[in-house]
């Protein structure tokens, strides 16, 4: 048993310490309180004390890591069709994956950089099946939680898909890349699967305005980007009919539960927000990523309202000019200056968690959660003197200056 103690302390799911310790062992939290209490309740137990913050470690609820190396995409002009931006990033990943050590090199360097900022817990996407990935975990890694992805935009790419999967050991988890690569039968398929294992079906969902007009019409450029590639085979079956939005089409499909999660929802109704509350599934904000793309903001406070904490994700550089969760929380409090600091610290650490189903081990510093405990400091943050400006300072000063991992040995 050991004493972790700090000038503040901020556990997340619980009010904000000042003058806290935490009691650790076996690898978990056992107790958190104020130093006093603390020191009188577990008299004769080692302490190690800390002139710094201790948070819990961030969660980066959406990356697409096999990107990790395409990092010249332009940022797309403000005109852009959102396919000119998909069939540029299909070039270039198609010049740039030649060289397998490279794109491994980066896939490597980017979760260093993660596990380095203050990330635990990353989700990944990705198309391709990376050996050097699966095993035990490398020192120096958040724990990685991969998710292999498919798309069926028509009838051939369904069946060729359906057999991949049916092929997969029950447990590799997999998801679907967005309403307008897939159609109904793959998202139901997909989803199926997941329910069956008891895995996180995750989706890109109401990402960009054009996405909107595909769901409503069949029309826009989605619809263009298919006939020209001649994959326009009756496969969206909605286009004739339509749906109000992407949120109501994948409730109709049965794919909107409590262990669905909703990448970006920037072009979500009210209505929309409600349902996915009610249904219980989650959202992951991509901020940076919108913001880069010029695709719009979500609805971020309506989310709140609605008693939803989204999770966070960087995305790829493919649509970001930096992976770094620390920027995604400045950028959200930049964006909407309504929502509460703590509400989006919350948001990079337990609403990762919590969408992941992992929230007894990470996104809080609370009793029965891992011990893996973020230390930060930073000039700003050894100025400010009171609470809120601490928490003020961790969501809009960015990345701050000092980040280790406290070890605990008992
Ligand atoms: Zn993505």
């Amino acid at each position: 048993m050991e004493i972790i103690s700090a000038r503040w302390i901020i556990p997340v799911a619980i009010p904000a310490i000042d003058d806290g310790s935490l009691v650790v062992a076996d690898g978990r939290i056992v107790d958190i309180g104020r130093r006093p209490d603390i020191l009188n309740k577990y008299q004769g137990i080692a302490e190690c004390r800390y002139d710094s913050v201790l948070m819990p470690g961030l969660v980066n609820a959406h990356m697409h890591l096999e990107l990790s190396h395409v990092q010249d995409i332009v940022r797309p002009p403000a005109d852009n069709r959102f396919t000119d931006w998909i069939s540029e990033l299909l070039k270039k990943r198609q010049e740039a994956t030649e060289d397998r050590s490279l794109v491994v090199g980066a896939i490597t360097a980017a979760l260093s950089d993660q596990y380095a900022s203050g990330v635990a817990l990353v989700a990944d996407i990705g198309n391709e099946f990376f050996p050097e990935l699966s095993g035990e975990r490398a020192d120096g890694w958040p724990e990685l939680l991969r998710m292999l992805e498919f798309l069926a935009p028509n009838r051939q790419a369904l069946l060729t898909a359906k057999e991949k999967i049916a092929n997969l050991p029950d447990c590799q988890p997999i998801c679907v890349h967005a309403p307008y690569s897939s159609g109904p039968d793959l998202l139901v398929f997909a989803k199926e699967r997941c329910r069956h294992l008891g895995h996180l079906f995750s989706v890109h969902a109401a990402e960009s305005a054009a996405e909107l007009e595909f769901l409503r019409s069949g029309t826009g450029c989605f619809r263009d980007f298919l006939e020209q590639r001649k994959s326009w085979d009756g496969t969206f079956s909605f286009a004739e009919q339509g749906f109000e939005g992407t949120i109501f089409y994948f409730d109709h499909l049965g794919v909107l539960d409590e262990t669905t999660l909703l990448v970006h929802a920037v072009h979500v109704s009210q209505l929309e927000v409600l349902l996915v509350a009610e249904r219980g599934a989650h959202i992951c904000l991509c901020p940076g990523s919108n913001r880069f793309l010029g695709v719009g903001r979500a609805p971020v406070e309506q989310m709140l309202v609605a008693g939803i904490i989204p999770a966070l994700g960087t995305d790829s550089p493919a649509s970001n000019s930096t992976i770094d969760l620390w920027h995604e929380m400045q950028l959200l409090a930049a964006e909407h200056s309504q929502v509460t600091h703590e509400s989006i610290l919350a948001m990079a650490t337990l609403g990762g968690a919590q969408a992941f189903r992992r929230a007894d081990d990470y996104g809080s510093l609370t009793p029965g959660r891992m011990s893996q405990i973020l230390r930060v400091s930073s000039p700003a943050l050894t100025r400010c003197n009171d609470m809120r400006r601490i928490v003020q300072e961790l969501v809009t000063g960015g990345r701050p200056s000092e980040i280790s991992w406290i070890s605990t040995h008992h």
